[in-house]
C-alpha cells in the first residue's frame, strides 16, 4: 500500500494481503463494473457526529433508499446505547444496575462485553466506567471536575465492577458509583452493522462512515478509497491512505477540548488518573472491522505509542498510525518507507 502525503512526499508499503486485494480489485473491476452504475453519496447527523454514506449502485432511487435505511439503523442503535437518551437501555442501565441485575438484550451484551474484552487486553487502557467521572467534563462549556470531585469518583474507574451474566444476559454494577459510556466503541460496531445490511441487499461498493470511524466496501471502481488522516495541529490532511475493504478509525485530541491554563482537556480519558490521556495527538488504526478499529484508537490513545504499538503488532490484520505529541509520525512494522 502507498500511502500518499499532500505535503512532503513520501511513500510507505503495506507488506499484507490487503495490498493484493488492491490489485485484484484493479484488475476484477476494469472487466465488470456495469455502465450506468454510479456514486450516491448522503450525509446526516447521527450518534452526535456526521454520518456518510457513499453507494456504488445502478438504481438512483434504490440507492436513496438504502442510505435510508442505514441512517435508520444508526439511530436505532443511538436510540438504545445513547448515556443521552432518557429512555434509551444504556441509560437505565447506568440508572439501576448499581442496585440489582438488569436485562439487557443481546446487541448491548455483545458491545459491553467486547468492550470488557478490550479493557483485559489493553490492561485497563479502554474502560467504558471512564463515564464514572467522564459525565463530570462538559467540553462544550469548558468545564472540569475540581480535584476534590475527581478523587471522589476516580475509584469508579474500574472494568472490573461491571459484572455480565451470560445466561441471563443481564449486567450488574458492584460500585455505587459506577456509569458507563460506549462513545469509543459504539460508532464502530453502527458503521459494521450499516455494511452488513448494505451487503444484504447486494451492495458491493460502499463506505459508511460516523466521525472518524469508516469502513470501506470493496474499492472505488478499480481504485482505492482515500481516507485522509487529519493534520492535528491544522488544515487538510497529514496523510491519505489508500485502503480496500477494510474498516479504519482516528481518534484524536483535538476532536472534542478546551483549554485551560496552557492546557488541553480532551475527551480522551485515562481511567489511572480521570484526565486526558497524553502525549499523543493522534492513532489511526486499520482492522477488518470497525468495531476493533474504534476501540483500538482510543486504547492506543490512553497507553501510550510503545505499549500501544506493541498491541498492535500482537493483533493480526492490525495496523496503526501514532501522531506524537511533538507532531512525529510512528507506524505499525506492516507499514514501511521505502526511503
Ligand atoms: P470519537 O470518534 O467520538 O472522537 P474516539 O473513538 O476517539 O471517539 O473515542 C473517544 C470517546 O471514547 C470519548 O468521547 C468517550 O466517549 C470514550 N472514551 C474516552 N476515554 C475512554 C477510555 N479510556 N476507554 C473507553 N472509552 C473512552
Ligand atoms: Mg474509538
Amino acid at each position: 500500500m502507498v500511502i500518499q502525503s499532500p505535503g512532503e512526499a513520501f511513500n510507505c508499503l503495506m507488506k499484507n494481503s490487503r495490498c493484493f486485494a488492491l490489485l485484484y480489485g484493479l484488475v476484477g473491476c476494469l472487466v465488470c463494473s456495469p455502465v450506468l452504475a454510479a456514486w450516491y453519496s448522503q450525509e446526516t447527523e447521527k450518534m452526535g457526529t456526521l454520518v456518510r454514506v457513499e453507494i456504488w449502485h445502478q438504481d438512483a432511487a434504490v440507492a436513496g433508499q438504502l442510505s435510508a435505511k442505514v441512517f435508520a439503523e444508526m439511530q436505532r442503535i443511538e436510540n438504545s446505547m445513547s448515556p443521552y437518551i432518557e429512555p434509551s437501555l444504556l441509560s437505565q442501565v447506568n440508572r439501576d444496575a448499581v442496585r440489582q441485575e438488569v436485562s439487557i438484550d443481546d446487541e448491548l451484551y455483545y458491545v459491553i462485553k467486547k468492550s470488557l474484552d478490550y479493557s483485559l487486553k489493553t490492561q485497563g487502557a479502554f474502560d467504558i466506567t471512564f463515564a464514572s467521572v467522564g459525565h463530570l467534563y462538559d467540553y462544550r462549556s469548558a468545564k472540569k471536575p475540581s480535584s476534590q470531585q475527581l478523587q471522589a469518583k476516580l475509584s469508579a474507574i474500574d472494568y472490573r465492577s461491571v459484572v455480565l451474566d451470560e445466561t441471563n444476559k443481564t449486567i450488574r454494577f458492584l460500585n455505587s458509583n459506577t456509569k458507563v459510556d460506549l462513545g469509543g466503541i459504539a460508532k464502530g460496531y453502527a458503521v459494521d452493522q450499516c455494511i452488513e445490511l448494505l451487503k444484504q441487499h447486494g451492495v458491493t461498493s460502499a463506505l459508511v462512515s460516523a466521525g472518524g470511524d469508516s469502513r470501506l466496501l470493496g474499492d472505488r471502481q478499480g481504485r482505492p478509497w482515500y481516507i485522509g488522516i487529519k493534520n492535528p495541529r491544522g488544515d487538510g490532511n497529514v496523510m491519505k491512505l489508500p485502503l480496500v475493504d477494510v474498516a479504519v478509525s482516528t481518534s484524536g485530541d483535538y476532536e472534542r477540548f478546551f483549554e485551560l491554563e496552557g492546557e488541553r482537556y480532551h475527551h480522551i480519558l485515562n481511567p489511572q488518573t480521570g484526565t486526558s490521556a497524553k502525549n499523543i495527538q493522534s492513532v489511526t488504526i486499520i482492522a477488518d472491522r470497525a468495531i476493533d478499529s474504534d476501540a483500538l484508537s482510543t486504547s492506543v490513545f490512553v497507553m501510550g505509542k510503545d505499549k500501544g504499538l506493541k498491541l498492535i503488532e500482537s493483533l493480526a490484520n492490525v495496523s496503526a498510525i501514532i501522531i506524537q505529541g511533538n507532531g512525529e509520525v510512528f507506524y505499525s512494522s506492516d507499514l514501511v518507507r521505502p526511503d
